[in-house]
């Protein structure tokens, strides 16, 4: 067996240990005699999986008892449209539009109601978050909507807008459980699992009571309603059963690490290596500010087309696969998620050097 460094954006990295569990239970989960992947959502056995899984990131998050967990399907990107339609009530909510994801998601929720952009950081390729200091909102806005981390462009909010009574929705797909956040700062977080915390197919919804009503846009197909969810417990429908049995091995994974500040503190450590190497580097450039740098991806370029193409082609001598950086930014993108071990990255800036030697 021979495992590379895998800087994927997503799906991407998953901790060994999870692979080799899941590996220990595909023909015979706990004496069921079954997978997970066989059995039915409705037997004991899921059951259990399914309300641990929420037990346990209730616990890792510390989600108040008066919000909802949903493991749902769709992606992020069905939630574009779920949210405006589940939230829109005034019709009426403000979008900070820090990147490509951002700005898909206001774009679906025109479709829905009078979705307005507050702030954008479009005039600089998205290199930084809008300063949220004093960003005035609609009083009578539903919600105003973040993308709280941006994969694409590797920028990270500093700082939360403050948005006084209305609620706050994140995205926080690429962040996931990579460091601890109040979740009664929000009105809703979601993201899809692939980034950082599962295989594809999940996306969690962690929703306050208040905003799972009947009254949602009554265009709303019943599978995408909240309360349709929430009231079955995930299970309205055949949930996806096999990914949310992989997140909630996940889970325990995080809480043998000691939870999310010890995760956060790796995170740090991690990150600081590749963006120190940056900081001083003569060839390599961060693309993104520093003062909304992401802890989870980090764009970096050469500003010399070919020279980024050779890196790209011999990283792979070294084990360092999916590098390239998305067409938007050019150059290369190391995505270091949760389960992206610390030699990774530092094998990741040992080539980063020989390579700048070579060709400087
Ligand atoms: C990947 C990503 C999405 C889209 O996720 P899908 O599950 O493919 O729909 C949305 N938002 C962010 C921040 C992402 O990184």
């Amino acid at each position: 067996m021979s495992r590379v460094y895998n800087f994927s954006a997503g799906p991407a990295v998953l901790p060994e240990e999870v692979l080799r569990e899941a590996q220990s239970g595909m023909l015979d989960y706990n004496g069921c005699g079954m997978s997970v992947m066989e059995m039915s959502h409705r037997s004991a056995a899921f059951d259990g999986i399914i309300k641990e899984a929420e037990a346990d990131l209730r616990d890792l998050m510390e989600i108040p008892d008066n919000y909802h967990v949903l493991f749902l399907q769709g992606g992020a990107t069905q939630q574009f449209a779920a949210i405006p339609m589940n939230l829109m009530r005034n019709g009426k909510a403000d979008y900070i539009v820090s990147g490509s994801w951002s700005k898909k998601a206001f774009k679906e929720a025109k479709l829905y109601g009078d979705a307005a952009c507050v702030a954008s950081s479009e005039d600089e390729n998205f290199s930084y978050v809008p300063d949220v200091d004093g960003l005035a909102f609609r009083p009578d806005a539903d919600y105003v909507y973040i993308c709280q981390n941006e994969t694409i462009y590797g920028t990270r909010y500093p700082k939360l807008p403050d948005t006084g009574d209305i609620p706050l929705v994140s995205d926080v797909s690429s962040m996931f459980l990579s460091e601890p956040l109040d979740v009664s700062d929000y009105g809703l977080i979601y993201g899809g699992v692939q980034k950082n915390v599962g295989p594809a197919g999940v996306v969690i919804v962690i929703v306050r009571d208040d905003l799972v009503r009947e009254d949602v846009n009554p265009q709303t197909p019943t599978i995408m309603r909240y309360i349709t969810q929430a009231q079955a417990g995930s299970l309205s429908n055949t949930p996806p059963c096999w990914g949310i049995y992989v997140c909630g091995l996940v889970f325990k994974w995080l809480k043998g690490l000691g939870g999310l500040g010890a995760m956060q503190r790796i995170n740090e450590e991690k990150a600081a290596i590749l963006y120190d190497f940056l900081d001083q580097s003569s060839l390599f450039t961060g693309t993104a500010r520093k003062d909304c740098r992401s802890l989870m991806n980090v764009p970096f370029v050469t500003r010399d087309a070919e020279l980024d193409a050779l890196f790209v082609a011999e990283a792979k001598d070294h084990r360092i696969e999916s590098i390239k950086g998305h067409r938007s930014v050019g150059g290369m993108r190391a995505s270091i998620y949760n389960a992206m071990p610390k030699e990774g990255v530092e094998a990741l800036v040992e080539f980063m050097a020989a390579f700048e030697k070579a060709h400087s």
